[in-house]
């Protein structure tokens, strides 16, 4: 069964309030004249602050859709500074980042968190895009595969087969983030269809074979082509390169 690839583009904390407009008004018009039954899901994550503008210029636009980069797994009450999927679904957010290395390492994330995140996003009907990722040291040791899988059966722990195999996954190592050294394509593959084994050996190999698994670090127009070339991957979550509408419409090219 053919997976639909997605291209989402993580802006993290970067755009004010006229280069978010700027930015989502290229994307719209640069995705304009693209074919829509060849395009990838083209998905953006823009600041919460942006979040209403985003929503307010793509409400006529059924080719792009909108993720939130965190939220908050409680419905409401004394959690200052947090934002609730209630208020995400204001803005018909479809999609919530959750588990981002730089959320683990800067805020302190646990894989319980994570977890419980997961399933308030899914209980309100949104897809979360998990991430899961090794560090350099990791990789050396030769235990990414490992790490992965602890990672990944954390956060799906206790989540019905039938809310897994509409989750997206974004494999991203972190020495890859930002770094402008990307993963090699043939390496991020077989890392992808090693967290689909985990996935299969937790579920079943239907469920591994319908969830969407993405590839992030350091993803760029001259990249995607070979990336989506890997059967494993089914798309990228992009920083960097998904900052300027030019780049961020090449990469949704590359995915088609
Ligand atoms: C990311 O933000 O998840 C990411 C992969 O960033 P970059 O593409 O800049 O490496």
């Amino acid at each position: 069964m053919a997976r639909r690839p997605i291209i989402a583009g993580n802006w993290k904390m970067n755009n004010n309030k006229a280069e978010a407009k700027e930015l989502v008004d290229g994307i719209v018009y640069g995705i304009s004249s693209l074919d829509a039954s060849k395009m990838p899901e083209v998905v953006i994550a823009p600041t919460y602050t942006a979040l209403w503008q985003a929503y307010d210029l793509i409400k006529n636009e059924p080719k792009i859709a909108l993720a939130a980069q965190n939220v908050n797994p409680n419905p409401s009450g004394a959690y200052t500074g947090e934002i609730s999927l209630d208020m995400l679904a204001d803005f018909r957010v479809q999609f919530v980042i959750i588990g981002h290395s730089e959320r683990r390492q800067m805020f302190g994330e646990t894989d319980e968190f994570i977890n419980q995140k997961a399933k308030a996003i899914l209980a309100k009907g949104l897809i979360p895009i998990i991430c899961c990722g090794e560090t350099l040291e990791q990789r050396e040791q030769g235990v990414t595969d490992s790490h992965l899988e602890n990672q990944i059966t954390k956060a799906l722990d206790g989540i019905s087969a039938s809310d897994v195999e509409k989750s997206v996954i974004a494999y991203e190592p972190i020495w890859a983030i930002g770094t402008g050294k990307s993963c090699d394509a043939v390496e991020a593959n077989r890392t992808i269809g090693q967290i689909r084994k985990v996935v299969a050996k937790l579920y079943s190999q239907d469920v591994a074979d319908k969830i969407r698994i993405l590839y992030g670090g350091s993803v760029k127009p001259s990249t995607i082509v070979e990336q989506m070339a890997q059967p494993e991957i089914d798309g990228g979550l992009i920083g960097g390169a998904a900052l300027k509408a030019d780049s961020f419409i090449d990469l949704i090219k590359g995915a088609m």
